[in-house]
């Protein structure tokens, strides 16, 4: 069954069960005060009767007496103590005989006299004889009926005139709370059929929880369809980037194949040009592994580390390796709470970057600040044009004039250390100018962040 039906079944059987039970309490209730008055009336002439009966000195002038107190639809009839009619009186012929037995715990009885109800009140009395007899009242209760009649027909129109509007409300809230989620089927079937990410259609108002689901579902599809470009966008960049590499060997090893074997200069170019595009081929895969591995679910290990020494590690092998001139500056121990082998691995980005595009010394520094430690690594090479900076740190992003790879890069670098500072809660500012140098700027937060990550 549909969720709008279950809703529009359920909340209207529960109204309309209510308001029977309801109506049954009132019917009853009314009916119940119904007997109590008629009681409280026969009971008053009850007493009005004994007390004539009791200054009474024959029996004969009681017959007299009770004709006159009997109720109209009524009867009063006299048994003594072996249950024998001593007397009886009716306006009705055979109400006398209505049975009545008031039980000690009831104040009266309801019979049936002719399909009606009649009520029956018993009381001891002192007969003018002295003997102590039961007097028995009955009152037919044609008026109560009739009003009871009544009551039952009023209380079926309004069970059945609520009921209207009851049945439109279950309907309306049945329809307010499916529809957001048909939607969200719909978009969804849309989604699975043609393979996009389809949004909910219009601009969702409001802010209940429905609207917050629509809205929510929007943003996750967003999301979700930026996430599969950027995913696309790699691996196509990636398969072009690793294609260019192939292609170069592979057209050397065809010179190889051809004229390799006479000339020997073109042996030893052809094998030069292999063993450097196999180089990049395998630095660009060592990238594109530590690209996933800090881009996915990698732990970081968080654990109390001094950057001064960490820094002085990352410095090192490209003192040894390339001689250049790499300046530290930076005073106490700097601790934070951080990922040690990450911001190695960060640092030695930024460092190697300096030195491919610069040629003067290297200057680094440590700031320790309130909330977090800045390191920068400064250089006094080519710089990078302002139009490249806001995409300095894509994947694959190489500033033009570096595209023809004297330099040996893959545009891999930076966006590694945005993904890795993004990983650590750390920030990453560059700033450049060309033919001045560039600066870029870590800042590490001391204490560990929480984060978010999608
Ligand atoms: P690559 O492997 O090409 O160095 P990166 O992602 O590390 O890849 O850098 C992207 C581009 O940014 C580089 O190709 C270069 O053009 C530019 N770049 C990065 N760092 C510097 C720097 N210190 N000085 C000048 N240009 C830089």
């Amino acid at each position: 069954m549909k969720l709008k039906k279950k809703i529009h079944l359920f909340s209207t059987l529960l109204m309309f069960i209510l308001l029977v039970l309801a109506n049954i309490l009132i019917y009853f209730f009314f009916e119940r005060m119904s007997h109590n008055t008629e009681y409280d009336q026969l009971h008053g002439r009850a007493k009005e009767l004994t007390a004539v009966l009791s200054q009474l000195e024959t029996e004969l002038d009681a017959g007299i007496v009770l004709r006159a107190f009997i109720p109209a639809n009524g009867a009063i009839s006299i048994v003594d103590s072996n249950n024998k009619t001593l007397i009886n009186v009716q306006s009705l012929v055979g109400l006398g005989q209505v049975e009545g037995h008031v039980k000690p715990s009831n104040s009266f009885t309801i019979d049936r006299f002719e399909g009606t109800e009649a009520l029956t009140i018993s009381m001891p009395i002192i007969w003018p004889t002295g003997e102590v007899v039961t007097m028995k009242m009955t009152q037919l209760l044609t008026n109560v009926e009739e009003n009871m009649k009544a009551l039952k027909y009023v209380l079926i129109g309004v069970t059945i005139f609520a009921m209207i509007p009851i049945t439109l409300s279950s309907m309306t809230l049945g329809r307010i709370v499916t529809q957001p989620i048909e939607n969200l089927i719909k978009a969804m079937n849309r989604s699975r059929q043609s393979g996009t990410y389809e949004k909910l259609a219009g601009v969702v108002n409001g802010n209940d929880e429905l609207a917050q689901m629509e809205r929510t579902f929007n943003e996750m599809m967003e999301q979700l369809e930026q996430n599969f470009m950027k995913q696309e966008q790699f691996v196509s960049n990636a398969s072009h980037e690793l294609k260019t590499p192939l292609t170069v060997i592979e057209s050397y090893s065809r010179l190889l194949a051809r004229r390799g074997f006479e000339n020997r200069e073109v042996v030893e170019e052809s094998l030069n040009a292999i063993i450097s595009e196999t180089g990049r081929m395998k630095e660009m895969i060592e990238q594109l592994l530590d690209l996933a591995k800090s881009s996915g679910s990698q732990r970081f290990e968080f654990a109390q580390v001094d950057l001064k020494p960490l820094l002085e590690v990352a410095v090192k092998p490209l003192r040894q390796a390339y001689g250049r001139e790499i300046i530290i500056e930076a005073d106490g121990p700097a601790i934070v709470e951080t990922d040690g082998e990450f911001v190695k691995q960060l640092l030695f980005i930024l460092l190697d970057n300096a030195r491919k595009y610069s040629d003067r010394e290297i200057f680094t520094s440590i700031e320790v600040l309130q909330e977090e430690v800045a390191i920068t690594v400064k250089d006094y090479g080519k710089g990078i044009p302002q139009s490249d900076l806001p995409h300095i740190f894509d994947r694959f992003y190489r500033v033009e004039s570096d595209r023809s790879r004297k330099t040996g890069g893959t545009g891999l670098g930076l966006s590694i250390a945005k993904e890795i500072a993004d990983g650590l809660g750390a920030t990453l500012t560059i700033e450049s100018v060309v033919d001045m140098g560039t600066v870029i700027r870590v800042l590490i937060p001391k204490n560990r962040k929480v984060l978010r990550r999608f």
